[in-house]
């Protein structure tokens, strides 16, 4: 079988680069092996304009937000769902500090900040000693329906196998690859995590980070907000409540902690003045890297090998936006932005290899 492109994996970088693919007319396989808890099927969804604990702009956010917004509706409305929304993000201050921080913020740069006209409205839900701001617009997506939807429309047109990908069967040639049965000019790897162990990219500074969740049912709690402190809340579907997670650069393995669940009941109990039951629990592994700038394009001695990675926290508001330049690339020969490129990694690239 001959195609234009074999991408390898699902997640949300492989959909949009998939869906860029399929709408300029290219033809292409995707593979992708089930895993239930990838770090695109564990993820909240959230697209939050600021970051950090000087709570500063996000980077390139100003793009990246309409960007997102067009693209989620764009694939929803393709797929029959809607896959994005608007929702404000009330963010509690767990110390003075952290007060006085976001009023710094909003002094300096209002644009996504802004402070309640009553800041005692949330007590008789919640605990919380010291006000709150909120962060508005943020978005979020409904990862799992809009995996989900692409996955079987992925399917429906035989385009998708879901078996898991042999690196060591892939056989590079000059101007093509094959794969078992396929014949593609080029492979572009969105494999996420795996990719620090491919022998093209594994020299990559891949720097990754794992996080857990708990699925959490709050009857009592309206699902209109993201409420944050020290935590985050975010609506889930129903009455199920997202709630985590933790940034873990050293780790043994990606495997629920038990520490992490008593750790996070005893936030919830102590922030939560109605019940809550605890009702799943995961774990994944972003794939960030040292310098927090995806990784695009294709190796410099092997030109048909690519790589679309390196999401880490941001996932969901960069993987539309790179997915788009880097088909571009592809088609019309566009410069990939040099923060992303990996040709900022050349030298590095040069000494891996089969
Ligand atoms: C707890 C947690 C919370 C997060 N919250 C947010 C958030 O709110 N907002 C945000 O923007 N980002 C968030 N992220 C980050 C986000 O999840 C990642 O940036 C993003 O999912 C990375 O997507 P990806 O497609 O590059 O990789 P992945 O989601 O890891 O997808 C890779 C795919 O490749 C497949 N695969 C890998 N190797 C093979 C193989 N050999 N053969 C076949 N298939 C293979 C996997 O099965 C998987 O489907 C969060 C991450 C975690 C862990």
């Amino acid at each position: 079988m001959n195609i234009d492109y074999l991408i390898i994996g699902q997640g949300i970088s492989g959909s949009f680069l998939s869906q860029e693919l399929e709408s300029a007319g290219l033809s292409f396989i995707v593979i992708d092996e089930v895993r239930q808890h990838s770090a695109s099927r564990v993820a909240s969804g959230i697209i939050n304009p600021v970051t950090g604990r000087r709570i500063v702009k996000t980077w390139m956010i100003d793009e990246l937000m309409p960007f997102a917004w067009e693209a989620y509706n764009k694939i929803g409305s393709s797929l029959g769902i809607e896959c994005i929304s608007i929702i404000d993000n009330i963010d509690f201050f767990p110390t003075p500090q952290m007060r006085l921080a976001f009023l710094n913020s909003i002094q300096e740069d209002a644009q996504y900040l802004s402070l309640p006209a009553n800041e005692n409205d949330w007590h008789p839900t919640l605990n919380y000693d010291f006000g709150y701001g909120i962060i508005h617009p943020c978005f979020l997506v409904n990862l799992q329906s809009l995996l989900a939807a692409y996955r079987k429309s992925l399917l429906n047109k035989n385009i998708l196998r879901e078996e898991y990908f042999h690196t060591n069967d892939l056989i590079v040639n000059a101007d093509n690859i094959r794969y078992h049965d396929i014949v593609a000019t080029k492979i572009i790897f969105c494999d996420g995590i795996e990719s620090q162990h491919n022998r093209w990219f594994k020299n990559l500074p891949f720097a990754p980070n794992k996080g857990e969740v708990l699925i959490v049912e709050i009857k009592d709690l309206p699902a209109k907000n993201i409420l944050k402190k020290g935590i985050s809340i975010v609506p889930w579907k129903e009455n199920l409540f997202w709630v985590g997670s933790t940034h873990e650069w050293k780790f043994e393995n990606d495997q629920i902690t038990i520490g992490f669940r008593q750790k996070t009941e005893a936030q919830l109990t102590s922030f939560l003045k109605i019940p809550f039951t605890v009702m799943d629990h995961w774990a994944s592994v972003r794939p960030a890297t040292l310098e927090r700038r995806p990784f695009a394009g294709f190796h410099p001695q092997y030109p048909s090998i690519g790589i679309f990675n390196g999401m880490g926290t941001k996932g969901c508001s960069l993987a539309p936006y790179f997915a788009r330049q880097l088909a571009d690339h592809l088609i019309n020969k566009s410069k990939l932005s040099p923060e992303v490129s990996v040709e900022r990694f050349r030298n590095v690239l040069a000494r891996s290899g089969p």
